[in-house]
């Protein structure tokens, strides 16, 4: 099996679209994931996938905070700018939940201070100890053999 295979495998498996935010030294960073879910009820504990490359990881590293905003369908193009897929330079406003930047607009903020870590393979998982919840209506942007669809629509 080569990468190629792996990852087209993988693809198979139909995701919204998150775009996980923290803060550091004042200054918010954004990143698009889909590698994220609920892990338990009490207490409440989410889980996300930061690869080794990717300059969040320090930055949650060092913050101890993220928030995971679940995107809707009409933000297909926040997704794509937080993924670094647009090159022109963007002024984001961010909405602001206990000094964590969120997302406006998505359909759920979830704000979470980090509970564990483990470094697998070339990923680490971050589980979060959600604190802050807000929810809007609308429906998902979704994300399905390496492109965005609607779900709903
Ligand atoms: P950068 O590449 O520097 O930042 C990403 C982009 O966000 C840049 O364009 C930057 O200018 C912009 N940006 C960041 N902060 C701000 C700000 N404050 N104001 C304005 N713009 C800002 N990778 C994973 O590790 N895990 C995943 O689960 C995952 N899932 C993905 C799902 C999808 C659908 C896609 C398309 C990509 C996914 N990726 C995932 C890849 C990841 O989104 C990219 O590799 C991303 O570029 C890594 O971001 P970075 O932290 O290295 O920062």
């Amino acid at each position: 099996m080569d990468d190629r295979a792996f990852r087209n495998a993988m693809g198979k498996f139909a995701t919204g679209v998150t775009v996980i935010t923290t803060v550091l030294e004042d200054e918010a960073h954004g990143m698009t994931a889909n590698a994220f879910m609920s892990v338990s009820l009490n207490p409440r504990l989410v889980l996300i996938s930061i690869g080794e490359k990717a300059k969040m990881l320090d930055k949650i590293n060092e913050s101890g905070k993220f928030a995971v905003n679940i995107l809707s369908d009409d933000q297909k193009d926040l997704s794509m700018h937080f993924a670094g897929q647009i090159k022109e330079k963007r002024q984001i406003e961010f909405d602001w939940i206990n000094e964590l930047p969120v997302i406006k607009n998505a359909l759920t903020n979830i704000v979470c201070k980090v509970h564990s870590k483990q470094i697998v393979g070339d990923h680490t998982l971050f589980i979060g100890e959600v604190t802050d919840i807000v929810t809007c209506e609308g429906a998902p942007l979704a994300f399905y053999e390496g492109k965005y669809s609607k779900v709903f629509s």
